[in-house]
């Protein structure tokens, strides 16, 4: 019982200093003999916590005095001289992230079965990764040494989740009292501080809609430009995540919701010339409306948040079927067979199936390939989860038997950003073994790649790519 308390806590204790996980050859690293598993504890006399101190503390400097406690143990004591944009060629341990103190209605932690990944039950709440990452935080429980550091390090932007500016109800999904759901004196401390924010709604029926959502919206944008933007997300339910009080999100509920944001939409693009409040793209396939045109999204704020993608991968699909049609104007005849040759399955999540579809059809006549879409359910999750991000390696293995051509494709957003890895612990490697032709983990920019290369290269492409 006591191992079982305390061994979450150990795993996670923070030794002083920031390890070194690379060194890059040819470096200032390299020359110092700096190597992997070496800490740095101190630059110019400062503590040095993580990577983002390392960085803060050194750019700029060009006489520096950095402490390092060898792998060894040994202490050693490094005076460096170095021209201002010589970088050190050292890369760091990852940040192990700070959790929050919430209890929120709809956290997706609570959404996980039981075996999912160690990772996905990280509650995490940390102003280093939204700088770094664009993770969404509620300031809730910011500590005053962190608010210092964001200030004093200029980590902007940051993303915070407010979900609703009425007090009550954002108390009442965050799960916290009245007083500690008030960020508005942080908010304001951290804009003044020229720290810019971009907001977050999840947004749940019933709870923090219509009058809620649109007074949520008009005091955010009475903070514009500071608060840049906001990304309205549907809430999403799993199978295990069924709190009565939540509302599942419908088609009409979208519908209603693009109805109500479109008209505050076009107020504020004429009143302060962007969009600023942003609604999810599920929420346009779910109501099975089209998403924006492309200058709806400007320079597109919350992509990190997936607002956006699909008006993006559309164009970027159009531009493609233009390059082919340019290519394929003057194409010799073995060529149009190579392309032909391009037979395969394309695997994404029942929700952008059809959407997907329709482009790759268009992109099949210009190419000549032979693409087919399919739509995967999420079993693993279930629910209303139904997104290409979520998607299990049992979810894609589930789909063997309907591979259609010489080889299949999964989307790569499915795989850890930093391992090849799905969210149901599943291997990529293990996953390839399922299926009876190769399986590619692609992003657009590989299968744009792939296709427009055709033939023999498409293959090498394939083989790099995965
Ligand atoms: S702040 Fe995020 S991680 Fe924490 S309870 Fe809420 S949804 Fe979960």
């Amino acid at each position: 019982m006591y191992e079982f308390a305390v061994t979450p806590a150990v795993t996670q204790i923070r030794r002083r200093g920031v390890e070194i996980a690379e060194v890059a050859p040819d470096t200032i690293g390299a020359e110092l003999e700096l190597e992997p598993g070496d800490r740095i504890m101190r630059v110019n006399g400062r503590v040095v916590r993580d990577y983002l101190d390392f960085r803060f503390q050194s750019s700029g400097e060009t006489e520096l005095t950095i402490d390092v406690r060898k792998k060894t143990g040994e202490d050693w004591e490094l005076n460096i001289e170095r021209d201002e944009a010589e970088d050190f060629g050292l890369s760091f341990e990852q940040i192990v992230p700070r959790q929050c103190a919430n209890e929120c209605l709809f956290c997706f932690c609570k959404g996980n079965p039981e075996t999912a990944r160690p990772s996905l039950f990280v509650r995490d709440e940390d102003v280093r990764l939204s700088f770094l990452y664009g993770n969404y935080t509620t300031l809730t429980s910011i500590t005053e040494d962190e608010m210092r550091r964001v200030i004093e390090q200029r980590l902007t932007p940051q993303y915070v989740s407010v979900h609703a500016t009425d007090l009550e109800v954002r108390a009442y999904l965050l799960g916290i009292d009245k007083e500690r759901a008030d960020i508005s004196g942080k908010m304001r401390r951290l804009m003044e501080a020229g720290i810019d924010i971009h907001a977050q709604v999840v947004l749940c029926p019933n709870i923090n809609d219509g009058e809620i959502l649109r007074r949520t919206i008009d005091d955010l944008a009475a903070l514009y430009p500071r608060v840049t933007s906001v990304a309205i997300v549907p809430l999403g339910l799993t199978r295990y995540l069924n709190d009565p009080r939540l509302t599942p999100v419908t088609p009409e509920f979208c519908r209603q919701t693009i109805a109500q944001v479109e008209a505050i939409q076009s107020e504020l693009k004429s009143r302060l010339g962007t969009t600023f409040a942003f609604l999810g793209d599920e929420i346009y396939l779910k109501a099975g409306a089209r998403v924006p045109a492309r200058k709806h999204y400007g320079d597109y704020p919350q992509i990190e948040d997936g607002i956006g993608m699909v008006r993006s991968f559309a164009n970027e699909i159009e531009k493609l079927n233009r390059r082919i049609g340019r290519k394929t104007a003057g194409a010799t005849r073995s060529s149009d067979q190579a392309r032909s040759r391009l037979n395969g399955t394309i695997m994404t999540g029942a929700l952008f199936a059809p959407v997907l579809k329709e482009m790759i059809d268009r992109l099949n006549s210009h190419a000549g390939a032979q693409l087919h879409v399919l739509g995967v359910e999420n079993e693993y999750f279930g629910g209303d989860v139904s997104v290409a991000g979520l998607l299990t390696g049992g979810d894609f293995a589930a789909m063997r038997d309907r591979i259609r051509g010489d080889f299949a494709i999964i989307p790569r957003v499915a795989l850890k950003s930093d391992d090849a890895i799905l969210l149901d612990g599943m291997r990529f490697e293990d996953l390839q073994k399922e299926f009876d032709v190769p399986l590619y983990a692609f992003d657009f920019a590989s299968l744009a790649r792939a296709i427009e290369s055709g033939g023999v290269n498409v293959n090498a492409e394939f083989t790099k790519a995965a």
